[in-house]
C-alpha cells in the first residue's frame, strides 16, 4: 500500500491531536470484543487466527497502543484503521478526525505530486462512491421506474431502501459512463473497479450493470466498495451479477450489511448469517439487525474470523432445500479453528428468510428457527452418522470413521486447544459409540507440525547477552520515559547510537531521542514515528518487557531500573571489549609487548572513563 508522505498531507500537530483525542480502546472495541484485564483490555487478535486472547490494548500512563503477543501486530490508532479497515494513512487520519469531530486540512491537496501518489484504493473508493450516488439518483428518476416497482413488489420499505442505499442501473449502454467519466474518474479507473467493461472490438467501454436493481456492498465503515445487481427482466441473465473483485473488494472477506449490523451483533453477542441481499434487508426491516449476508460464496475462514471477534455465537441460516443443506455442510468446514459456537439453521423446505418474514407470524417463526439451530459439529456428525448407518461391516465402518477423523483433522480440529478440543472429542466419541481416547488417538496419529521458521528467527533475534541488555535498557525507557529525569541522566548519553549494536535497537533509540527533545514520548508517538513494521513490533514488545522489569525492580531492589539496565549493558559491552582485546593480544605481532596484566589494567581505566562520561553528561 502506498503511504503518503505525511508532511505533504497533514500538519504533524493535527495528526498528534487526532491521536490524542481518539479513545483507542473504544475504537478497537467497535471491531473486536475487549475485556478489561488489569490495566489493559484484551481480546482475540484481528490480525491472526487467535484462539486465546493474545491481543492487548494498553491505555494507561498516557499510552494508547495495541499489541498482539502472538503475531506481533502493534501500533497506534492510525495503524489499526489502516490495517484492520484497509485504509491508507491519509484516509485513516480523515476517518479518525471525523470520528472525534475535528476539521482537518490536507496541506497538499492541490499539489499534483501528492495527487499522483494517491493510490489505487483511493481511486477505487472514489469510483464506487460516485457510482453509488449515481444509482441512488437514478432510482428516483424515470429510468428507475422498473426498479421501484420491484422494490415495492418485494415489500422493501422506503427506510430500508435508504439505509441500504439501494439504487437502479438504467437500461442504456452508457448511462453511468456518460455521468461519471471525466478527468476525476478516468476510464481506466472505472474499468478497474468493474463499473465499465472494455469493448471486445475497437476502443471504448460500456456499462457493466444495465437495467438492474442495485445493492451497494459496503466496507465495514459504510463506504460503498462494490455492487450486487439483480436483473429486472427475466431475459437478462444471470439473475444476480456482482462486481468483479478488486483491491478493495474480496467476496471471501466481505459480509453484506456488516456496517449496519455490527452494533447489534456486539450487543447481542450473536451474528446471524444469511445467503442473500434481500434476506439481510428483510431481517433488518423486521427489526432483526444482527444479520449479515455472504456474497454468493460459502462462509470462509476470513468471514468466521471477522465475526468471532464480535460475538460468541454465529448462526448460519440456509434455505430449506438440498442446495441449502450442502451449503451448510461446506460452511461448517471453517469453524473449528475459531473460538466461537456456530449454529446451523436449515429452514423448512422451500423457505427463505425473506419469504418467511413477509408472513404475519414470520418474525416469531424466524426467531424460533434460529433458536432451534443445531451446533455445527452436531450437524456434521449427523451427516456422518447417516453415512455410517449405510455402511455395513466392521472394517468398512472403521474405514468410514478414520476417513471422518481425517476430514476433521484437515479442518484443523487437532489445532483446537484444551477444553474445546476435549469437548469436541467427547461429542464425536458419543455419536460414534467409541471411547474418547480412541478418537483422541486417531486425531493425534500424525505428528504435530514442526515449529515454523519465523519463530526460530525471533529466538535468534533475542539471544546473546548483549542483545538482551540493549533490549532491557530500551524497554525500561519505553515503559518509564520519566526514568531519565528520575536518574538525572541525559538522553543523549543514554541513547547514543554507539551504545547499541543491533540496528533495530539503534533505530528505536534514535526515535526516542528525537521525541525526548520535545517531551516524554508516549508509546503511540513512538509507534507513529516508526515506519518499519518490525521496529514497531519490537517497540511494543519492549514496552511489556519494561513493565516487567520495572515491577521486578520495585520488588527486589532499591536501585533504579534504568541505572540497573545501563550497568548491565555496560558490563556486557566491557565484556565484549575484553574478549576482543584478549583475542587481539593472542594474535599480537612482535611489536606488541603488553602482558596480560597490562591489557586488563588498560581495560579497567577504560571502564572508569566510560562511567565518568556518563555521569558528567547526566549532570549538565
Ligand atoms: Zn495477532
Amino acid at each position: 500500500m502506498q503511504i503518503f508522505p505525511r508532511s505533504i498531507m497533514f500538519e504533524q500537530t493535527d495528526i498528534d491531536r487526532v491521536r490524542e483525542l481518539t479513545d483507542l480502546a473504544a475504537l478497537i472495541g467497535e471491531h473486536i470484543v475487549l475485556t478489561p484485564k488489569g490495566r489493559e483490555h484484551v481480546g482475540l487478535c484481528p490480525f491472526h487466527d487467535d484462539s486465546n486472547p493474545s491481543f492487548a490494548v494498553v491505555t494507561h500512563k498516557g499510552n494508547h497502543f495495541y499489541k498482539c503477543h502472538s503475531c506481533g501486530a502493534s501500533g497506534d490508532c492510525f495503524r489499526f484503521v489502516q490495517e484492520h479497515l484497509q485504509k491508507n494513512f491519509a484516509e485513516a487520519v480523515e476517518f479518525l478526525a471525523d470520528r472525534v469531530g475535528m476539521q482537518i486540512e490536507q496541506t497538499g491537496r492541490s499539489d499534483p505530486a501528492a495527487r499522483n501518489t494517491a493510490d489505487r484504493k483511493t481511486w477505487l473508493r472514489k469510483a464506487a462512491k460516485a457510482a453509488c450516488d449515481f444509482f441512488c439518483k437514478s432510482l428516483e428518476e424515470d429510468a428507475g421506474k422498473q426498479a421501484r416497482d420491484t422494490i415495492k413488489q418485494r415489500g422493501i420499505a422506503p427506510e430500508m431502501v435508504e439505509r441500504f442505499e439501494l439504487g437502479a442501473a438504467p437500461a442504456g449502454w452508457d448511462s453511468l459512463r456518460n455521468a461519471l467519466l471525466g478527468p476525476e474518474l478516468p476510464e481506466k479507473v472505472l474499468v478497474a473497479s468493474g463499473l465499465l467493461k472494455k469493448r471486445n472490438e475497437g476502443d471504448g467501454s460500456y456499462d457493466t450493470f444495465r437495467n438492474r436493481l442495485i445493492f451497494p456492498i459496503h466496507d465495514e465503515t459504510g463506504n460503498p466498495i462494490a455492487f450486487g445487481a439483480r436483473a429486472l427482466s427475466d431475459d437478462d441473465q444471470p439473475k444476480y451479477l456482482n462486481s468483479q473483485e478488486h483491491d478493495l473488494f474480496h467476496k471471501g472477506r466481505t459480509l453484506y450489511g456488516l456496517h449496519l449490523a455490527r452494533a447489534s451483533i456486539v450487543k447481542s453477542r450473536v451474528a446471524i448469517v444469511t445467503e442473500g441481499y434481500t434476506d439481510v434487508i428483510a431481517c433488518h426491516g423486521a427489526g432483526i439487525e444482527n444479520v449479515v449476508g455472504t456474497l454468493g460464496t460459502a462462509m470462509t475462514d476470513e468471514h468466521v474470523r471477522k465475526l468471532a471477534r464480535l460475538c460468541d455465537r454465529i448462526v448460519l441460516v440456509f434455505d430449506g432445500d438440498e442446495a441449502g443443506r450442502n451449503a451448510a455442510e461446506r460452511a461448517v468446514r471453517n469453524v473449528f479453528r475459531h473460538p466461537v459456537d456456530v449454529g446451523i439453521c436449515v429452514l423448512e423446505q422451500g423457505q427463505d428468510p425473506d419469504d418467511m418474514l413477509r408472513t404475519s407470524d414470520g418474525k416469531q417463526r424466524f426467531y424460533q428457527a434460529v433458536e432451534a439451530s443445531r451446533d455445527a459439529i452436531e450437524y456434521l456428525l449427523e451427516r456422518f452418522q447417516e453415512r455410517l448407518d449405510d455402511t455395513k461391516g466392521l472394517s468398512a465402518r472403521q474405514r468410514t470413521l478414520e476417513q471422518f477423523i481425517e476430514t476433521l483433522r484437515g479442518l484443523g480440529l487437532n489445532e483446537v486447544d484444551g477444553l474445546r478440543r476435549s469437548m469436541l472429542v467427547n461429542r464425536i466419541a458419543e455419536v460414534m459409540a467409541v471411547a474418547p481416547r480412541d478418537v483422541d488417538a486417531l486425531l493425534r496419529r500424525t505428528p504435530a507440525k514442526a515449529a515454523s521458521q519465523p519463530v526460530a528467527e525471533n529466538e535468534q533475534r533475542t539471544t546473546g547477552a548483549r542483545q538482551i541488555a540493549e533490549r532491557d535498557l530500551l524497554a525500561v525507557l519505553l515503559f518509564r520515559p520519566e526514568s531519565l529525569k528520575e536518574t538525572g541522566l541525559a538522553s543523549a548519553a543514554v541513547l547514543s547510537a554507539d551504545r547499541f549494536f543491533d540496528p533495530a535497537h539503534q533505530a528505536l533509540a534514535n526515535t526516542m531521542e528525537d521525541l525526548l527533545q520535545a517531551n516524554l514520548p508516549t508509546m503511540q508517538a513512538v509507534l507513529g514515528r516508526l515506519d518499519d513494521e518490525s521496529h514497531r513490533e519490537l517497540a511494543s514488545r519492549l514496552y511489556f518487557i519494561g513493565e516487567r522489569l520495572a515491577k521486578d525492580s520495585d520488588e527486589t531492589t532499591t536501585e533504579h531500573p534504568l541505572l540497573r539496565a545501563i550497568a548491565a549493558l555496560d558490563d556486557r559491552v566491557q565484556e565484549e571489549v575484553l574478549r576482543q582485546e584478549l583475542s587481539d593480544w593472542r594474535n599480537r605481532d612482535d611489536t606488541d609487548e603488553r602482558t596480560p596484566a597490562d591489557v586488563i589494567k588498560d581495560l579497567g581505566t577504560r571502564k572508569r572513563r566510560a562511567s565518568a562520561i556518563l555521569r558528567s553528561t547526566g549532570n549538565d
